[in-house]
């Protein structure tokens, strides 16, 4: 049985991260929507050149053209043990279609984690952002109540805060994420396969946390749906002619 997970999660919670660790340690195929854009279009892949038309015109690549992109690469061989998808579905016709091709590759039931952090972490976090001013690295955020560096860890360049992390840039980016995400939640929500994990704890906790809630919504997803429960029917004292 494949293990097929979406990530769910704002910027700040280091749901990226996660995914590529969880995908590393099963053996995954993690796949963010950028990563398998560059790819397709280094191959020549005739839907990623259309994606690509269209980000040269500063357009955004609509839902059709990133569907046969994710798809493209979900049916390829080396994606058959399972995925880690970190950035897709988007919209909730994105999710739709996400849904018809894991269930054209019919190896598994599809798992949603959201990762959760409040708002307040995530301002702390996502303001609080060093880059550096030589080589453009991210610096490693710093633990709470620590010092953060004081020079690039690759390259010893100065560390100044990103332009557009201030605190008021990033609420507005949060608030743009919530409103985006809400109809994706809405959607898949009242699924069994459905897992929020929390975000604002240390990393090995969120990833043992993780580790733990995909485990078990694959079990939970394994089981077929819509077998009726014969014990109810017993309980009620009527008889089961079905
Ligand atoms: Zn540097």
């Amino acid at each position: 049985m494949a293990l097929n997970v979406i990530m769910m999660g704002p910027p700040g919670a280091g749901k990226g991260t996660q995914a590529g660790r969880f995908a590393r340690e099963r053996g995954l195929l993690k796949i963010s929507t950028g990563d398998i854009l560059r790819e397709g279009i280094n191959a020549q892949l005739p839907v990623a050149l259309k994606a690509k038309e269209l980000m040269d015109r500063g357009e955004l690549v609509d839902d059709a053209t990133m569907i046969a992109i994710v798809r493209e690469r979900l049916m390829r061989p080396d994606a058959q043990p399972g995925f880690v998808l970190d950035g897709f579905p988007r919209t909730v016709a994105q999710a739709e279609a996400l849904d018809r091709i894991v269930a054209e590759r019919n190896n598994g039931p599809l798992l949603i984690v959201d990762v959760r952090v409040p708002q307040r972490e995530l301002v702390r976090r996502l303001a609080g952002r060093l880059i550096c001013k030589k080589c453009g690295t991210n610096a490693e955020p710093a633990k709470e109540g620590a010092p953060a560096a004081a020079a690039c860890a690759k390259c010893g360049g100065r560390l100044v805060q990103r332009a557009d992390d201030n605190a008021q840039v990033v609420k507005e980016r949060l608030k743009v994420y919530e409103r985006a995400t809400k109809p994706l939640v809405e959607f898949y929500r009242g699924r069994p396969t459905f897992r929020i994990v929390n975000g604002a704890q240390a990393q090995e906790r969120v990833a043992h946390e993780l580790d733990t809630v995909i485990d078990d919504a694959a079990v939970v997803g394994a089981t077929p749906q819509g077998t009726p429960a014969p014990v109810k029917a017993v309980a009620s004292g009527k008889a089961a002619q079905a």
